[in-house]
């Protein structure tokens, strides 16, 4: 279930939100610690007046008076505090009330008018530092059988995630509520039910709203996006890892594709400190498959059974799938789609421009880094003999070294030197193409350029691999000048197409398309 937490200052704010939330939500939690001090003495009227959810009852309601030990905005007494609290219960509408595990003991009053009212006590704990030692003590048996435990905790990183996985493994079957929260936990709100979670809890995505705790997201991109009230037990586990990783725009364009092809699967993103405890992670959660990211794209190198030619030649991996797919127990193989995603508009291009293919053609890479890796070797491998320029020149020479230590069937030629101004002239033999894969001229520095020093003549295809802004000051001068260009969007959109490929074909060819 989708639970939306309300945090808006008067009752009328979040009644308009649960109103235009209503067809993506199946609950919502009044966070009364959020309403002005006017607005709580109808607090107990709140439930009534909420809309009709999908299944046409009304929306049912937790009550959540929010401590400010517990990540709450409540400033005021405990005494005031549990009176609101009371006043709500006893106005019958409650489904739920949140009631932290501190509570315990000293709460009877509380459990009373809950009781009487029909409204079944959430016993939640919370842990904004990590995750504690006794989590599955808390979730197993700090809360009375009746009562509905709860935890919410913040992991500091990837090890701390797969303790918490871990930690919810050995626990017997229950009704609870698990999340982890921030950047770091952001998977287990999607898979909730996945994590043995009752629901999940979202934020609305309002100019003004406030998240009512870290990692939320809106119910929209939760229903729309993640297909939250489809994912299942049979659901495969996609996602990105990668460090930061919330921008990346992976999962947008592979949820849409699994969407277009009814596919039961779902992509993420893991943000991931320590790549180690998320291969043991996904073993756990099952993943199936992988999109790799800064800085990640060497480390995960070590864990594969089998690499593609791609990840030898390149020297870098970004797609990573489980051998056989599915449920089996293969290890996992390894390609890098960057090489077919930087091929596939270029040889558009260059057929445009009436070449037959690239061989013998003479191309200026600018930079040494990840992505230059992928894209020398994609273009020696072509036949093109390439001029590698990079402000550091001893990592273009590195870079060379790497290359020609790999069986990577290149038979173009590859020449360094320093990218400065008087790289112009040699620029100049080697120029039919020209790429640029320097992080130069990306948002929010845009207005910056790698090679100003260049003057186009008109006739080289010029392919800046950054993708924000779409079109750089680079591609502007050289359209302007008359040259073809290719801008980095396509090759994200050609690589990632890479890795749908191999994500539904390698993964997906045993399972029926959803009805
Ligand atoms: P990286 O490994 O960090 O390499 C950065 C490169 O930029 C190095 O060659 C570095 O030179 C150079 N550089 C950085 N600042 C510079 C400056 N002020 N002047 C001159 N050179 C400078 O990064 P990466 O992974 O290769 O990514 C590079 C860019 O490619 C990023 O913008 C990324 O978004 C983009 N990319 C796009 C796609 C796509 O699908 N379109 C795929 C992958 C990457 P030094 O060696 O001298 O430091």
């Amino acid at each position: 279930m989708i639970c939306l937490s309300l945090t808006a200052g008067t009752l009328a704010e979040n009644l308009r939100a649960a109103a235009r939330f209503a067809p993506v939500i199946d609950m919502v939690e009044l966070r009364a610690d959020f309403l002005l001090r006017e607005q709580r003495t109808d607090l107990h009227r709140f439930p009534s007046a909420l809309p009709a959810a999908r299944d046409g009852n009304r929306l049912p309601a937790i009550l959540t008076v929010r401590a400010g030990r517990d990540g709450g905005q409540w400033r005021e007494g405990e005494g005031e505090r549990r009176h609101l609290l009371l006043h709500g219960v006893r106005g019958g509408g409650y489904a739920w009330v949140d009631l932290e595990g501190w509570l315990r003991g000293s709460d009877a009053g509380l459990l009373e008018a809950a009781a009487a009212a029909g409204t079944t006590v959430i016993r939640s704990m919370h842990d904004f530092e990590g995750v504690p030692d006794d989590l599955a003590k808390h979730l197993d048996g700090a809360a009375r059988p009746q009562e509905i435990p709860k935890a919410a905790v913040m992991p500091g990183g990837s090890a701390d995630l797969l303790r918490f996985a871990r930690a919810l493994q050995g626990l017997a079957p229950r009704r609870r509520v698990v999340v982890a929260m921030g950047a770091v936990g952001f998977a287990t709100r999607v898979l909730a039910r996945r994590f043995g979670s009752m629901f999940t809890f979202c934020s609305p995505n309002d100019i003004d709203a406030r998240v009512a705790a870290p990692g939320h997201v809106d119910p929209e991109t939760m229903a729309g996006l993640y297909r939250y009230h489809s994912i299942d037990a049979d659901t495969a586990v996609f996602g990105v890892i990668g460090n930061p990783v919330m921008h990346s725009q992976s999962p947008v364009y592979h949820n849409r594709r699994f969407a277009e092809d009814q596919l039961n699967a779902v992509y993420l993103p893991f943000a991931v400190d320590d790549v180690d405890a998320f291969f043991e992670l996904a073993d756990l959660i099952p993943v199936d498959g992988f999109s790799v990211t800064i800085p990640h794209k060497q480390a995960v190198m070590g864990h594969l059974v089998q690499s593609d030619a791609s990840v030898l030649g390149a020297g870098a991996c970004n797609t990573v799938v489980r051998r056989g797919g599915g449920d089996a127990d293969g290890g996992w193989i390894g390609y890098n789609s960057d090489v077919e995603g930087f091929l596939t508009p270029l040889l558009d291009a260059a057929s445009q421009a009436g070449w037959p293919d690239l061989r013998g053609r003479r191309a200026t890479v600018i930079g040494a880094g990840g992505a230059a890796r992928a894209v020398v070797y994609a273009l020696l491998r072509r036949g093109v003999n390439v001029l590698l320029l990079n402000r550091t020149l001893d990592r273009a020479e590195a870079l060379v070294r790497d290359l020609a230590g790999t069986d990577s069937g290149a038979s173009g030629a590859v020449t360094c030197a320093v990218l400065e101004a008087s790289a112009a002239d040699v620029m100049r033999r080697y120029a039919d193409v020209i790429v640029q894969t320097t992080s130069v001229g990306m948002v929010p520095d845009s207005e910056a350029e790698p090679i100003p020093f260049y003057r186009f003549s008109g006739h080289e295809i010029v392919y800046d691999i950054v993708y924000t802004p779409p079109v750089t000051r680079l591609l502007r001068r050289a359209a302007d000048a008359g040259c073809t260009t290719i801008g980095g969007a396509r090759m994200f959109a050609a690589q990632a197409d890479a890795q749908y490929r191999l994500f539904s074909r390698l993964q997906l060819a045993d399972r029926s398309p959803r009805q």
